[in-house]
């Protein structure tokens, strides 16, 4: 059994119904994740994402937003 990446993860959480966009507006876009240990919240605000799981680099609940939206389109550093 191969260990599921984040991006695996993040395509799962999508498929699932597990990722709820709650506010996308330029520049700023919130959205809460079903995670598989609970609920957390993605935020992107000026150019930054960051979720409540504080997981270090980009989770898979980061991921699965970005992947939904157009924030992402400008983040630069996230391997995709
Ligand atoms: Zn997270």
């Amino acid at each position: 059994m191969t260990r599921e990446t984040a991006e695996g993860k993040a395509v799962r959480l999508l498929g699932s119904g597990s990722v709820s966009v709650t506010l996308a507006v330029p520049g700023l876009v919130n959205a809460t994740v079903f995670g598989d240990h609970g609920l957390y919240a993605v935020t992107y605000r000026r150019g930054g994402f960051s979720c409540s799981c504080l997981a270090y680099g980009g989770c898979s609940h980061l991921l699965a937003v970005l992947r939904c939206t157009a924030a992402g389109h400008r983040v630069a550093g996230l391997s995709r």
